[in-house]
């Protein structure tokens, strides 16, 4: 009926063919992050979404490191990756370059996640804060945009690596027709 799928049967790409796929037109940038645990969460799910490449700022653990490992499962050889001492100065850098940084945060005047539509052509910088102190205000300042997630309950906001999961699969799916496999 539905009998669970072996690993083996899952047919996913080796770490070397994942090099050569074309990727979805998204960085992330992880400012300043606490948990090692969650870092690997990001790199989990970068790489089932074919992220193009996270950005490890500021406290962020770097691999290779056992904790991070733990939660990534290896995805942080697949998933490219740098570390960058300053996020301010990353995405000054990044957003130089035409990419076009947003705040994925709690802010005055968010567009809520549903309402969010990726244009096509261009690359995003999804910026993810600290457990406790949120994407610094400082980045949050030269963003040209920030992205809620919409909150029913009582708690003020989401794991940072569920926020990641769950902003990730709605930008990919909308982007759906507007890039490549
Ligand atoms: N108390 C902190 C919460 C940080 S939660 C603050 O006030 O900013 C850690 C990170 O998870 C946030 O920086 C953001 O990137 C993400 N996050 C959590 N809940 C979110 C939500 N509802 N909308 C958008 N981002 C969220």
């Amino acid at each position: 009926m539905y009998k669970k799928l072996l690993n083996s049967q899952l047919s996913r790409i080796t770490p070397e063919q994942y090099k050569t796929i074309g990727k979805t037109p998204v960085v992330l940038i992880l400012d300043n992050i606490r948990s090692q645990h969650n870092i690997g969460a990001a790199f989990r799910t970068a790489d089932a979404f074919a992220i193009e490449k996270i950005y490890l700022c500021g406290i962020c653990a770097v691999p290779p490191s056992s904790e991070i490992r733990k939660a990534a499962l290896g995805a942080e050889e697949s998933v490219e990756w740098e570390y960058h001492e300053d996020t301010l100065t990353l995405v000054k850098t990044l957003k130089a370059k035409g990419i076009t940084p947003l705040a994925v945060e709690q802010t005055e005047n968010s567009v809520m996640l549903n309402r969010f539509i990726p244009e096509p052509g261009k690359k995003y910088a999804l910026i993810f804060g600290n457990e406790v102190k949120g994407v610094s205000q400082s980045v949050v300042d030269i963003c040209d945009g920030t992205i809620e997630i919409p909150q029913f309950g009582t708690k003020h906001s989401l794991n940072v690596s569920v926020s990641i999961g769950v902003v990730l699969w709605e930008v990919v799916s909308k982007m759906g027709r507007l890039f490549e496999r």
